[in-house]
C-alpha cells in the first residue's frame, strides 16, 4: 500500500478558502499514491487565544490541564475539513490522537512521542481513503492529553510517516520551501532546492521555525525524505535529505535567527572547581534550558559567567540563581531581555576555516557589537542587540553570498 503523509499548518487550514487549497492538494496525493494521511494544525491564530484564555483563569495554569485546552484547536481543522473531503467524495474521518493512540511521555507543553500503533492505523486505512489527524497531540500511558511544543504539528506528520514507512512526507505551508534565512524579513532570500537533515536541525533549532526541530530529528532517524512546500502554489519547495556531495561545496546555506533570548550575568565568582556546576545543575534540575555559555578569564581568582535561556525561563532562572546567589559566591546577578542570536549554517563549514572571521568582520563594519559567541562543526551563532536582528540577518546572508544573482 502507497501511502502519503501530508502536513498542513495553521494558515492553510484558517477558512474555506484555505482549506479548498488543502483539499486539492490532497486529491493530487490520491492521483499517485493508494492512501493519504492528512495532519493538521489548530487554525491560524486559534492555538494562541487558548493559551491566553488559559492565562485568563490562572497565573500558572496546570500543565495538564492547559494541554487538555490548546489541543482543541487541532479538533476543531480536523473535523471541519473531513466534512470537506467527505462533501467532495472522498472516503475520510477524523482520528484525535488518543484514538490512534499517538503515545507520548508525560511531560505536558512538551511530550516526547514514544509510539504510534501502527496496526490499528493500517485497519483503518483499509476502511478509508484519507485519514485525518490532529497534529500537536498525544496521549501518556494513563491517558492524559499531552502536546508536543509549539509547532510540533510537524513532529506528528513525521511520526506517522516513520511508523508507516511512507514514501515521503510533505510539510505545506505559507512558504514555498524552506529559504536561505526568512523571507519574511530578508526579500534576497532565496528557496533551496535541497538541504541536509544536519542543517535543518540547525537552522530549525537556532529559529527558523519552518520546521519543528523535532520533526527533523525523527526524519533523520529513520530516514524519513520530508518535503516542505507552498498549499498556495505548485513549486515542488525543498527536500530535507541526507547530506551529499553537492551540499558541502557550499560554505553557508543557511542564516538563522532567534529572538527568544535572554541573558544572564553572573559577577565575580570565585574561579574553583565546582561553581560552574552549582549554577548549571539546579537550572537543569528545574526543566530551565540554558543555551550559550561563556566564562571569562579568571582575575584575583574570580570570573564572570554569561549564559542565555528562553524569555520565559527568565523569571524563574533569577529566581533559582538569587537562591544560590550566596552559597555560589556571586557579588551580582545581571539580566538583559533585548538580545537575539543570529546563526550561518553550513555542512560546508566542516572543511573551510574562516567562516567565522568573516562574519565578525561583516557584522563589525556595520557597527554590531557582538555580546558572545557560540561555535559548532557546522555553525556559528552569534548574540547581539535585539533592534540589530534583521540587519545582521541581511547583512550575513549577502557576506556568504546567499542573495539572490539578480544580473
Ligand atoms: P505553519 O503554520 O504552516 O506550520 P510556520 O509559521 O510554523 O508555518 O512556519 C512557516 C514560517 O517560517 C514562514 O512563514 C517563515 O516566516 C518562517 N521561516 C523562518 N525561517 C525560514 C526559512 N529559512 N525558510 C522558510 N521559512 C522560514
Ligand atoms: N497549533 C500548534 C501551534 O500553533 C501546533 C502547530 O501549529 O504545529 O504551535
Ligand atoms: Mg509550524
Amino acid at each position: 500500500m502507497k501511502i502519503l503523509v501530508q502536513k498542513f499548518g495553521g494558515t492553510s487550514v484558517a477558512d474555506l478558502d484555505a482549506m479548498r487549497h488543502v483539499l486539492s492538494k490532497v486529491q493530487k496525493g490520491l492521483v499517485n499514491h493508494d492512501k493519504v494521511i492528512v495532519v493538521l494544525s489548530a487554525r491560524a491564530g486559534d492555538t494562541n487565544k487558548l493559551l491566553a484564555l488559559a492565562q485568563q483563569w490562572s497565573d500558572t495554569p496546570d500543565k495538564a490541564e492547559c494541554d487538555c485546552l490548546v489541543s482543541t484547536g487541532e479538533q476543531v481543522s480536523i473535523a471541519l475539513f473531513s466534512m470537506l473531503l467527505k462533501d467532495n467524495g472522498i472516503s475520510a474521518r477524523s482520528l484525535l490522537s488518543w484514538q490512534i493512540p499517538i503515545q507520548t511521555n508525560d511531560d505536558f507543553g512538551n511530550a516526547r512521542i514514544l509510539d504510534i500503533d501502527r496496526d490499528k492505523l493500517k485497519s483503518l486505512l483499509e476502511s478509508y481513503d484519507v485519514l485525518v489527524v490532529a497534529g500537536f497531540q498525544g496521549m501518556t500511558e494513563d491517558g492524559r492529553i499531552t502536546t508536543l511544543g509549539r509547532g510540533g504539528s510537524d513532529t506528528s506528520a513525521v511520526a506517522l510517516a516513520a511508523a508507516l514507512d511512507s514514501c515521503e512526507c510533505e510539510i505545506y505551508t505559507d512558504v514555498d520551501g524552506v529559504y536561505t534565512t526568512d523571507p519574511n524579513i530578508c526579500s534576497a532570500a532565496r528557496k533551496m532546492d535541497c538541504v541536509s537533515y544536519e542543517e535543518m536541525l540547525e537552522l530549525a533549532s537556532m529559529g527558523a521555525k519552518v520546521l519543528h526541530i523535532r520533526s527533523v530529528e525523527f526524519a533523520k532517524k529513520y530516514k524519513v525524505p520530508v518535503r516542505v512546500r507552498s498549499t498556495f502554489s505548485d513549486d515542488p519547495g525543498t527536500l530535507v535529505t541526507k547530506e551529499d556531495a553537492s551540499m558541502e561545496a557550499v560554505l553557508v546555506s543557511g542564516i538563522a535567527y532567534d529572538k527568544d533570548q535572554a541573558r544572564v550575568t553572573l559577577r565575580d565568582l570565585p574561579d574553583i572547581p565546582g561553581t560552574a556546576a552549582a549554577v548549571f545543575g539546579p537550572l537543569s534540575e528545574k526543566g530551565v534550558l540554558v543555551d550559550m555559555i561563556i566564562q571569562n578569564t579568571s582575575q584575583d581568582g574570580h570570573t564572570d559567567i554569561t549564559f542565555t535561556v528562553s524569555r520565559r525561563d527568565l523569571t524563574k532562572t533569577l529566581e533559582i540563581m538569587q537562591g544560590i546567589s550566596e552559597k555560589i559566591g556571586a557579588s551580582e546577578i545581571l539580566h538583559d531581555v533585548n538580545v537575539a542570536k543570529v546563526s550561518a549554517i553550513g555542512v560546508g563549514m566542516r572543511n573551510h576555516s574562516g567562516v567565522a572571521a568573516r562574519a565578525f568582520t561583516a557584522l563589525t563594519q556595520e557597527g554590531i557589537n557582538i555580546l558572545m559567541i557560540s561555535t559548532s562543526e557546522i555553525k556559528i551563532t552569534i548574540l547581539i542587540q535585539e533592534k540589530y536582528v534583521e540587519l545582521a540577518v541581511r547583512i550575513l546572508h549577502d557576506t556568504f553570498g546567499l542573495d539572490w544573482d539578480i544580473a
